[in-house]
C-alpha cells in the first residue's frame, strides 16, 4: 500500500518532506555517492541517532542484522537465475586477471552495479531485462581465464533478449505467470493452475489468512504444490539467520508490546503459520509507544503477477522527535488556524482537532527497500486488520532530506528559477518551507472546515480528491506567510515563506510538467491540484506575478509576495465554499478550466530544458555501517555508525558476509 516513488518527485524538487536539521551544516556529509545509467546512488544521514539509549541502539543494530540477512531472498524471488548470475559476476569482478582499464571491463562493472541495484537482471521500475554492453564471448573467455565456474544456463538468461524479457508482465490476454521471470511460481506453472490453487485454498472467514503470502507454487508430477518460506523450508537458510537476529533484538525490546511483535515475527518465520502473521500485524499496529520500529518480512505484493505473494523487505527506523514536536506544535494551534483563515465563518468548525503526523528516521534499508526505497510506510496490507485495528502511516524524513540535499547543485534551480535572489532564498529556506507546508497540509489543512447540513461527502464526485488536495494545500500556503509561524518559532523570519511561494507557483505553472508525457493531460489529483492553484492565481493576478521570456526561455517572476498570499486566500475561501456547499458544477468548472489542460508549447520547452540537465530519474541509497563494541561477556557496550562505505564496497561486503542461500533454491 505504498508504492510511492519519491525518486521522480525529488528529482524535480517538488516534494519536500524534510526539515532543516543541524546535519545540513555538517559540510562533510556526502550525499552523492555514484551515478550510472538512469540511476543515482545517494547516502542518507541518521540524525538523532545519538539521542537513542544504548538499549535502543542495540535493538537497532540487531534489527539491522536481521534486515541484511534477507538480501539473497529478494534476488531469488526476482528470478531463479539471479543468485547464480550475481555470484558469477562478483567472482569475476574480484578475480579478473587482466588490465581493468578497458571499455569492456567498465561495461562489465556498470552491469554488475545495475544488477545490484535491481536485485537481479530486470530494471527495478520498468521490469524489463537490461542487457550487458559486453558480449558473451568476452564474458566466457574472462571467466575461463580467471578460473570461474558457473552454470552455463545463465548465459542465455543474461545475453539473449528473448529469454525472460520481463520480470513481471501485466499485459492483457497472455499468461501472466508463464510470461513473468519472477520466481513466485516454479517452472511450468500456468496462471490458470495458480489461480485455481488459490481459489481452492482461499480463506473466506471474517479474519482470513493471507494464503499464498509466504510461499512459492511449483509443479511436481503435474500437480501444484506449495513451498512455504520458513525455517526448514524455502529460503530457510536465510530465515534462520533472520530469526537468530530477531531473537537477539528481542532482548533489547523497549516494552512488552514490542517484545510481542518481535516474538510473533520469529514464530511466523519458524513455522510459516499465517495465523501468526495476522497476530504479528495486529501486535505491530498496537505498538505505538516504542521509539524504534521495523518491518521485516514478506510484505508488498506488487511483484507477484497475481498480487498474492509478498516480496521480502526490511526497514528499521525510529521516531524523529524534532519533526514530531513540530507537527505537535502545529496541531496544538489548530483552532487558531481555523479561526483566522479566509473562509466564511459559517464554513468553519467550532471545534477543530489537529492531527499529529508521524515522522520517522530510516536506520537501515534492505530487501525490496534497498537500494531504491519508498518514502512512506502504510501497513499492514490486510484490509480487515486496517478496519478493525487501524494502520500505521509514516513518512521517512531523513530519506527525503537526502534527496533534497543531493539535488542541490544539479542545475535544476539554475535552469528554472529566474534569478540569484530567489535561488538564494530557496537554498536557505526551501526545504524548511517544504516541510512546514506538508505539516500544515496534513495536520490542520485536511481537518479544517465543515460541510453544510445535508451535504454529502461524495458530492464533488470525480473532482473530490483534486478539490480536497487543493483545499489542504491552500490552507498551508496561506499560513506559510503568516507572522504566527515566526511567532511559534517555526520560521526564522518573514522572508523565508517566499521560497515556498515561488516553488509552488513555478512548479504548478511550469516545472511539474516534466513528469507528463508530451501531448497528455494531467490526470493525477495532486498534480491537478498544484496546477489548479497556480493557474487560478496566475489568471487572477493583477501585477502580482508574470511570466517573462528571456532568450526563448520562460521564467516566473513574482513582484508582490503579499499579493500572492491574498490570491491564495481568495481561492481558499472559494474552494472551501465549493466543498462546504457540495457545489459540483463549480468544482467541475474549476478543475476543467485550470487543472487538466497543458500549455503545449510551454510543455515542450520545459521538457527540452529538463532533458539537458541529464538528471537520473531513479535514486537509491547505500546504508550506514553499524559497528558494535562488546565487553568480555559479549554484551553490547556501544554502537556507532560509519558513513564512508561506497556502493561497490557495500554490495561486495553484503555478498560476502550475508549470503546464506544456495544458488538454486
Ligand atoms: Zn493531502
Amino acid at each position: 500500500m505504498r508504492k510511492q516513488l519519491a525518486i521522480i518527485l525529488a528529482a524535480v524538487g517538488i516534494l519536500c518532506g524534510c526539515q532543516q536539521k543541524k546535519t545540513c551544516e555538517k559540510q562533510a556529509f556526502q550525499y552523492n555517492v555514484d551515478k550510472f545509467y538512469d540511476l543515482e546512488i545517494l547516502r542518507y544521514d541518521v540524525p538523532e541517532f545519538e539521542s537513542l539509549t544504548l538499549q535502543q541502539k542495540s535493538l537497532l543494530y540487531c534489527l539491522s542484522e536481521a534486515a541484511l540477512w534477507g538480501r539473497d531472498i529478494l534476488f531469488d524471488q526476482n528470478g531463479r537465475y539471479n543468485l547464480r548470475i550475481r555470484r558469477a559476476l562478483e567472482a569475476l569482478y574480484l578475480n579478473y586477471p587482466y588490465e581493468k582499464d578497458t571499455e569492456e571491463f567498465a561495461a562489465f562493472e556498470r552491469y554488475l552495479k545495475r544488477v545490484w541495484f535491481s536485485n537481479g537482471i530486470h530494471h527495478h521500475y520498468s521490469e524489463d531485462k537490461f542487457l550487458p554492453e559486453f558480449d558473451q564471448a568476452w564474458f566466457v573467455a574472462a571467466c575461463e581465464a580467471a578460473g570461474i565456474e558457473y552454470d552455463a544456463a545463465i548465459l542465455p538468461v543474461m545475453f539473449d533478449p528473448a529469454v525472460m524479457p520481463k520480470r513481471m508482465t501485466a499485459q492483457d490476454g497472455i499468461d501472466l505467470v508463464a510470461n513473468s521471470a519472477g520466481n513466485y511460481y516454479g517452472e511450468g506453472v500456468t496462471q490458470k493452475e495458480a489461480e485455481a490453487w488459490y481459489a481452492a485454498h482461499k480463506d473466506n472467514s471474517s479474519e482470513p489468512l493471507w494464503i499464498g503470502l509466504n510461499s512459492q507454487l511449483v509443479k511436481r508430477n503435474g500437480k501444484i504444490e506449495e513451498r512455504t518460506y520458513k525455517v526448514g523450508g524455502l529460503y530457510g537458510e536465510a530465515l534462520e539467520q533472520v530469526v537468530y537476529w530477531l531473537k537477539e533484538a528481542q532482548k533489547y525490546a523497549e516494552n512488552d508490546q514490542q517484545r510481542e511483535v518481535i516474538g510473533k515475527m520469529i514464530a511466523f518465520n519458524e513455522t510459516g503459520d499465517l495465523q501468526l502473521f495476522n497476530e504479528y500485524c495486529i501486535a505491530w499496529v498496537k505498538d505505538l509507544d516504542s521509539r524504534v520500529d521495523f518491518v521485516n518480512g514478506f510484505t508488498e505484493t506488487y511483484s507477484d503477477p497475481l498480487g498474492i505473494t509478498g516480496t521480502w523487505e526490511s526497514m528499521v527506523n525510529f521516531k524523529d522527535l524534532a519533526a514530531t514536536k513540530r507537527t505537535q506544535l502545529i496541531s496544538d494551534n489548530a483552532q487558531w488556524f481555523e479561526d483566522h483563515s479566509t473562509t466564511d465563518p459559517k464554513y468553519k468548525k467550532e471545534e477543530v482537532k489537529g492531527v499529529t503526523a508521524k515522522v520517522i528516521t530510516a536506520a537501515i534499508l534492505a530487501g525490496d527497500c534497498y537500494p531504491a526505497t519508498p518514502i512512506g510506510i502504510n501497513l499492514p496490507n490486510a484490509n480487515w486488520i486496517r478496519k478493525e485495528y487501524g494502520s500505521k502511516s509514516v513518512t521517512i524524513d531523513n530519506l527525503m532530506h537526502a534527496y533534497n540535499e543531493a539535488a542541490k547543485g544539479n542545475g535544476f534551480n539554475e535552469e528554472f528559477m529566474i534569478d540569484d535572489e530567489i535561488r538564494d532564498i530557496y537554498e536557505k529556506y526551501g526545504a524548511m518551507c517544504g516541510d512546514l507546508h506538508t505539516d500544515l497540509h496534513e495536520c490542520v489543512g485536511h481537518g479544517s472546515g465543515k460541510l453544510m447540513p445535508g451535504v454529502s461527502k461524495d458530492a464533488l464526485k470525480e473532482h473530490a480528491s483534486t478539490i480536497e488536495e487543493a483545499r489542504a494545500d491552500l490552507f498551508g500556503l496561506y499560513y506559510l506567510a503568516d507572522p504566527k509561524l515566526v511567532e511559534l518559532g517555526l520560521l526564522p523570519n518573514m522572508e523565508a515563506y517566499k521560497a515556498g511561494y515561488y516553488q509552488q507557483m513555478m512548479n504548478g505553472l511550469m516545472t511539474q510538467l516534466v513528469r507528463i508525457e508530451p501531448g497528455k493531460d494531467i490526470e493525477e489529483a495532486h498534480m491537478r491540484n498544484r496546477q489548479l492553484i497556480a493557474n487560478w492565481c496566475y489568471a487572477h493576478a493583477n501585477g502580482e506575478m508574470e511570466i517573462i521570456e528571456r532568450d526563448g526561455k520562460h521564467y516566473l517572476q513574482i513582484n508582490d509576495y503579499e499579493g500572492v498570499r491574498r490570491l491564495y486566500g481568495e481561492l481558499l475561501a472559494e474552494i472551501q465554499r465549493i466543498t462546504s456547499e457540495g457545489d459540483y458544477p463549480a468544482a467541475k468548472e474549476m478543475v476543467e478550466t485550470y487543472a487538466v489542460k497543458v500549455n503545449q508549447d510551454l510543455h515542450k520547452e520545459i521538457l527540452a530544458r529538463y532533458e539537458k540537465l541529464h538528471l537520473a530519474p531513479y535514486k537509491g541509497f547505500v546504508n550506514p555501517v553499524y559497528q558494535v563494541e562488546r565487553n568480555t561477556d559479549g554484551e553490547i557496550t556501544n554502537v556507532t555508525l560509519d558513513f564512508t562505505e561506497g556502493y561497490i564496497e557495500q554490495h561486495l561486503r553484503y555478498s560476502k558476509d550475508y549470503s546464506p542461500l544456495p544458488s538454486v533454491n
